[in-house]
């Protein structure tokens, strides 16, 4: 595309009068004025293209504009845009049977949302009225959402200014043997101590209190930590034993990204609910939801769902979602994201822990993947503080500044970068990025000492 500086400025002039944007700071921020995008690139309007390495916001799950979902969504809206949740309509049908279809065991009944944070609202709304239990449990170290329930099962400083202490939450330590809690040295320990706090955590705040226990399958935005085999099997079998809901949160784990549809395939375990979003139709159209066992969507079988959306199965969303799901399967990508990640993503960050010192840790499956920097391997000490802002954090800003000067658009948060591209990345793609990033680890090594 040929380069239009004016246009660009344009877009930004607007943007900066009138955009108020997610989490930050108004003034402080430079958005990039995005011209267009395709596969796993985009580009902006004075000439320069990225390999997008964030997949949007770990969403893009087939790369942008894909030909099939472009072309399902201009029929569905020249058919029928839209229409009401309580209608039996074509794409939302076909869309919660597909899903249906991929979710483990019994989750066969799926409610639509817009997005993640409700599709969480809704579970815990859920598991709450099926338990007569106040209660849920949630990980330190988590993202389930900006919405004031999920904000506040979110383990991380997004819940700070927003914990009214009203939500009914009660963090916990999920495992994380790189940064144990449980002074364990081995996965089989962390594993181990993870559940026995997690039993401890359920006798002393009362069983009979907890409605749900929320887990991502493997926590995304806090740092993708594969949960040790074993723990999540664990939590399950708590769950039975103290009546609690266990529910899984694959809004960034799920449709692909692990390598699988589901994180929880690959432990081979089951929820009584899962919300997903995001990959579901690559975020195109806005959409998300709740899969439901059969068990909880017995008691609302007589007794009505005190819940619901406007747009909930959006029939544009739900075409989108169709037609990604159907094309995931035809074209391999889930297949893909396991292939290239095992064995092109995986070896080839491996070889870069290697080269350079301010690589802590690798860790990840299919294409979902952090890099934890430190400023020195031995003591694990972070490259920058925890939710650093400013100065502090300059080491990150100089290495996300790198990588970008080297057509990589790179995804960051604290002392971390991860490589979350789409599903469909191609080996070429996976090589040329991680090109880029070994440049950018140059740069972060400077920080170490
Ligand atoms: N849950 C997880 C695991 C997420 O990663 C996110 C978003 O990043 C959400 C929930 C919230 O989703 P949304 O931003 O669509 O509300």
């Amino acid at each position: 595309p040929q380069p239009n500086p004016q246009a660009g400025a344009a877009v930004k002039a607007a943007d900066r009068a009138h955009v108020f944007h997610s989490w930050s700071a108004q003034e402080l921020i430079d958005p990039l004025a995005v011209a267009g995008a395709e596969g796993s690139y985009f580009w902006d309007y004075d000439g320069n293209r990225y390999l997008d390495f964030t997949s949007g916001l770990v969403y893009t799950n087939i790369g942008y504009q894909h030909p099939k979902v472009v072309a399902a969504i201009q029929e569905q809206a020249a058919t029928l845009t839209t229409f009401a949740p309580a209608f039996a309509v074509e794409s939302r049908s076909e869309a919660a049977r597909l899903i249906a279809e991929r979710t483990p065991g019994d989750l066969d009944k799926i409610f639509f949302t817009n997005g993640g944070a409700d599709a969480i609202e809704h579970a815990v709304r859920m598991a709450r009225i099926h338990t007569g239990r106040p209660k849920v449990l949630t990980a330190y170290r988590s993202y389930h959402g900006g919405t004031q329930q999920a904000v506040n099962m979110t383990g991380d400083p997004r819940r700070w200014a927003s914990d009214s202490g009203t939500a009914g939450v009660v963090h916990f330590w999920a495992p994380f043997l790189y940064r144990s809690r449980f002074y364990a040295e081995t996965e089989q320990q962390e594993c181990e101590r993870a559940l026995e706090h997690l039993e401890t955590t359920i006798a002393f705040e009362g069983p009979g209190t907890i409605a749900a226990i929320v887990l991502e399958t493997i926590p995304g935005t806090a740092g993708i930590m594969v949960p040790p085999r074993g723990y999540l099997a664990g939590v399950r079998d708590l769950c039975d034993r103290y009546g609690i809901v266990f529910v899984l949160d694959e809004v960034m784990a799920g449709f692909g990204r692990t390598g699988e549809w589901f994180a929880a395939d690959l432990f081979e375990v089951t929820p009584d609910l899962m919300t997903f979003a995001k990959g579901v139709n690559s975020g195109y159209v806005p959409l998300g939801g709740v899969a439901i066992s059969g068990e909880i969507a017995e008691t609302f079988g007589k007794r009505p769902y005190p819940g619901g959306l406007t747009y909930s199965g959006h029939p544009l969303a739900c075409a989108a979602a169709v037609a990604t799901i159907k094309l995931m399967a035809e074209e391999g990508v889930v297949a893909n994201a396991s292939v290239v990640g095992a064995q092109v993503v995986e070896p080839g960050l491996r070889a870069l822990a290697e080269r350079h010192p301010s690589v802590g840790e690798v860790r990840g499956v299919g294409m979902f993947w952090a890099l934890e920097l430190v400023k020195n391997r031995e003591t694990r000490e972070p490259l920058v503080p925890y939710n650093a802002a400013g100065e502090a954090n300059a080491p990150m800003a100089a290495f996300a500044a790198a990588a970008k000067a080297h057509g990589l658009w790179p995804f960051v948060n604290m002392n971390r970068t991860h490589v979350v591209p789409p599903c469909t990345l191609t080996e070429a793609e996976a090589k040329e990025g991680l090109a880029a990033l070994d440049a950018a680890l140059s740069m972060a090594d400077e920080y170490t000492e």
